[in-house]
Order: structure tokens, then C-alpha cells, then sequence
């Protein structure tokens, strides 16, 4: 059934991705990542996102927040700038804001759209605009992909590179394939929507696969079950950007990515055990299981 090249992710691949640090280098040398992510009852999706960003090595980090949610996330961020948006309906980013968010895009390397963001009809707008305009990477996770849901042709929008981050649900909503028929045939279903939309696509689990447009497939071990927990994903979509911003080749951040979040899941797990380990914990361990690659 599977005549795929199948390549597993291994620390040797990871290390070949992720450059030394050159002495001579500054922030600007590690780019400059933008999150639109949040929304009230879910600051917490896009501060994990935040923090994966900046603890992947980006060199900055803006954050697009519903002005409402402005002083908590500056309270809790502290190494992020935030960027407050006026607010049509309370709580959420609408299209009224999208001119700020294009000019923010357009002063960054990397965008990433959609943990926390709520499921609202504006999110389409809003991302239909951003795919139009951008010529950096996309990122798009959770509710980015909800509002895609059976709209899948605005992809084709999209010029630059894209990876898009679904767990098995998300990609039963994104495709309307049932997720029983998606489980069956994991592979063969992420390697068709990434070539049909040329994307990278980042089909979520306990096996994550990363599916390239040119017919690739890697496959990840690393991770635990302790990483079945809300926010895990926020984090991962963190570190895909962090790893953007620094002008990682989108295939390679991807693999990277997913290698180096099963790697910090599987420190905390050691640490706390696979009951206790919360999205959080995949942060904090992020930064030594970096260090040990690297
Ligand atoms: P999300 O559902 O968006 O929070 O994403 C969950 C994250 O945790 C994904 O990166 C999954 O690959 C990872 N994850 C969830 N369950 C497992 C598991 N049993 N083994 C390894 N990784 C997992
Ligand atoms: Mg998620």
C-alpha cells in the first residue's frame, strides 16, 4: 500500500538543520517572528506560542492581540512587543484590523496565524488578506485552519511558503474526510493535500508526519502520550515560526520542529512523568533539548 520514500526524523537530520550561532551576530541576524493568535477565554494559546517563538532563537517577537487582552499579555510577555488591535467584537481579531496586521506582516520574516484566535467568521477575511499580501512565510495552526475548513481554495492565494499544522480533527474538518478514513492512511492523505495546495503540511499525533508538495514524507518518534494536552500544539506552532524566523528553509524548520518538540515533551516527561506534564513544561524543557542537538 505505501510506496512512499519514508524517511524517519532522526538527531542527525535535526543537527544538519539548525545552524551555530556566529560570534559576530545580532538580533537582527535571527529574524523577526509576528503571531496573530488569542482571544479571550485563550491568551494562553498564544502565549505559548510566544514563548516557543523566543525560546526557538528568533531574534523578535510581535504579537497581534484583541486590544482588551493588551495588558495581560504585556504582563506575562515580557520579551515580546505586543501589538494591540482594535477590537469590532470584543475579545476577538476582526477585519477591521487588518490593515495594521499587513504592516506589521510586512516589517516581519515570519507570520503565524491562528492558536486561541476563536472561530469566527472574520478569521477568513482576515487570513484571505494575509495570504494576498504576504511574501514571508506562513504558519497556520488551530483556528486558522477551522476557518479553512471546506475553503481550502484560498490556499491558492498564498505565493510564499506555508505549513500548515493539523491535528487528526483539524484535518478532518479541513479536508471533510472522516477521521477514521484519515487514521487508515495518514500518510497518503498528508503527502495529497500538500502537493494539491503546495504546501507543508504537518499532520499531528502520536507518529507526526511532515508531508512536502515535492512528494516528500518524514515521519517523527520522538513524544510521548504526556504530550496529549491542551496547548501542546500552541508550542509546536512556536517553535515552526521561531525556527522560520531565522530563515530555516521551510521543509527543514518543519522537521526540525516537530523532532525538537517530541525531544522537550520527552525531558518533561523524564522529569515529571507523562500524567503531570503540561503544555508549559514543553517550553521550559524546549531550550535544553535544543542544547543537546546543537
Ligand atoms: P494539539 O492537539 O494541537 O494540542 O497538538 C498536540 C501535540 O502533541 C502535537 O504536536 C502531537 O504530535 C503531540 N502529541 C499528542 N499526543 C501524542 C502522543 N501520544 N505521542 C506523541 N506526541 C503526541
Ligand atoms: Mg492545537
Amino acid at each position: 500500500k505505501s510506496n512512499f520514500p519514508i524517511n524517519l526524523i532522526t538527531a542527525d537530520m535535526v543537527q544538519a538543520i539548525l545552524p551555530q550561532r556566529r560570534k559576530d551576530t545580532h538580533k537582527g541576524n535571527y529574524g523577526k517572528a509576528y503571531i496573530v493568535a488569542g482571544s479571550t477565554g485563550m491568551t494562553g494559546a498564544a502565549m505559548l506560542t510566544c514563548e516557543a517563538v523566543l525560546r526557538s532563537g528568533a531574534g523578535l517577537l510581535k504579537v497581534a492581540i484583541p486590544q482588551s487582552l493588551n495588558n495581560i499579555m504585556e504582563v506575562r510577555l515580557t520579551e515580546a512587543i505586543t501589538v494591540p488591535l482594535p477590537e469590532l467584537k470584543k475579545g476577538v481579531v476582526g477585519i477591521s484590523d487588518i490593515e495594521k496586521i499587513i504592516k506589521t506582516m510586512q516589517e516581519s520574516d515570519v507570520i503565524a496565524v491562528g492558536p486561541g484566535s476563536g472561530q469566527t467568521r472574520e478569521l477568513e477575511e482576515v487570513l484571505r488578506n494575509i495570504f494576498e499580501a504576504a511574501t514571508i512565510p506562513i504558519v497556520l495552526d488551530a483556528d486558522a485552519l477551522n476557518a479553512l475548513a471546506h475553503r481550502q481554495e484560498i490556499l491558492k492565494l498564498i505565493k510564499s511558503a506555508a505549513v500548515l499544522t493539523p491535528h487528526t480533527g483539524e484535518m478532518s474538518r479541513l479536508t471533510n474526510i472522516p477521521v477514521e478514513e484519515i487514521n487508515r492512511n495518514r500518510i497518503q492523505i498528508a503527502l495529497e493535500f500538500a502537493k494539491k495546495w503546495n504546501v507543508i503540511l504537518i499532520l499531528k499525533g502520536a507518529r507526526t508526519i511532515v508531508a512536502s508538495p515535492d512528494g516528500k514524507v518524514f515521519v517523527n518518534t520522538t513524544g510521548n502520550p504526556g504530550m496529549a494536552t491542551a496547548g501542546s500544539g500552541d508550542v509546536l506552532t512556536g517553535i515552526v515560526t521561531g525556527l522560520l524566523a531565522q530563515g530555516i528553509q521551510p521543509i527543514k524548520a518543519a522537521i526540525a520542529a516537530v523532532y525538537l518538540h517530541g525531544v522537550a515533551g520527552d525531558r518533561a516527561a523524564a522529569r515529571l512523568g507523562e500524567y503531570g506534564l503540561i503544555a508549559g513544561d514543553i517550553v521550559l524543557e524546549l531550550p535544553y533539548a535544543i542544547k543537546e542537538i546543537v
